[in-house]
């Protein structure tokens, strides 16, 4: 069950003026791919994204996902969509600061399918020993493990990563790409990064590059490497 993307529009309108957020976007991922998403700021990336995990509404066109058409669902069923189907990661880990580490995983949790128990999860990415502290008390590679702990106990087809390493350091980042990496390989599941690192379009099967607010190339990657 690919990701199909056919000419879909979004236009903000700022007052007299409208922004094309996206023109004419499409594409197809096939499943249990590594896609990064490539492209200048304002250039429609994390709209993009923001439209197939159901977090946008979209002008016109169409996207398949999981067997939905997102354009068919009323605002009840694209909830119900995101909380099956999709794990979101973000540059600013968006974890609940009143929670602890394992408590902000638990959020994740209600929907689980995942073959993993918390503290497989907990070790997976590291964080075993960190289990109860607080957001404020963690390094931001720290936060962004747990971001991507409370994403896998739901176990999602589909993770969606705005920028993950973009607040991180050089090695911190490459940390996180490989629990990314890990992810894709052990549970098959199809991972979409918005990067500004042209590096990280290494590790991926399908680099799309966006300009503009329409994807103006794709290529495909026959060898991913893993990030060094
Ligand atoms: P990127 O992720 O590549 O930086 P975005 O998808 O965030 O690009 O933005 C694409 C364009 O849409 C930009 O011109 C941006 O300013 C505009 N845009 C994004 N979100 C909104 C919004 N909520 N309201 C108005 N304009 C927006
Ligand atoms: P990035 O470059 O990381 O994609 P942006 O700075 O483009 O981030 O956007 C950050 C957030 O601000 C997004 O949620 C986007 O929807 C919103 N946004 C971007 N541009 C505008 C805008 N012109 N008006 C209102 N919201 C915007």
């Amino acid at each position: 069950m690919a990701i199909k993307v056919s000419n879909v529009q979004k236009t903000y309108q700022s007052g007299e003026v409208a922004i094309h957020a996206l023109r004419n976007a499409s594409l197809t991922i096939p499943d249990r791919e590594i896609v990064t998403i490539l492209g200048p700021s304002g250039s429609g990336k994390s709209t993009l994204l923001n439209v197939i995990g159901g977090i946008d509404g979209f002008d016109k066109g169409s996207i398949e996902i999981a067997g939905s058409k997102l354009e068919e669902l009323n605002n009840h069923q694209l909830t119900e969509f995101r909380r099956k189907h999709i794990g979101f990661i973000f540059q600013q880990y968006n974890l609940i600061p009143a929670l602890t580490v394992e408590e902000n995983i638990e959020v994740g949790k209600e929907l689980s399918t995942s073959p993993l128990d918390m503290k497989e999860i907990l070790e997976k990415v590291g964080m075993l020993d960190k289990k109860d502290k607080f957001p404020y008390q963690l390094s931001g590679g720290e936060q962004q493990r747990a971001a991507i702990a409370r994403a896998l106990i739901k176990n999602p087809e589909f993770l969606l990563c705005d920028e993950p390493t973009g607040a991180l350091d050089e090695d911190t980042g490459k940390n996180i790409l490989h629990l990314l990496k890990f992810v894709n390989q052990t549970f098959g599941r199809t991972v979409l990064i918005i990067t500004h690192n042209q590096g990280i379009g290494e590790m991926a099967h399908r680099v799309i590059r966006m300009k503009s607010g329409e994807i103006i190339e794709t290529d495909e990657n026959e060898t991913p490497i893993d990030p060094e």
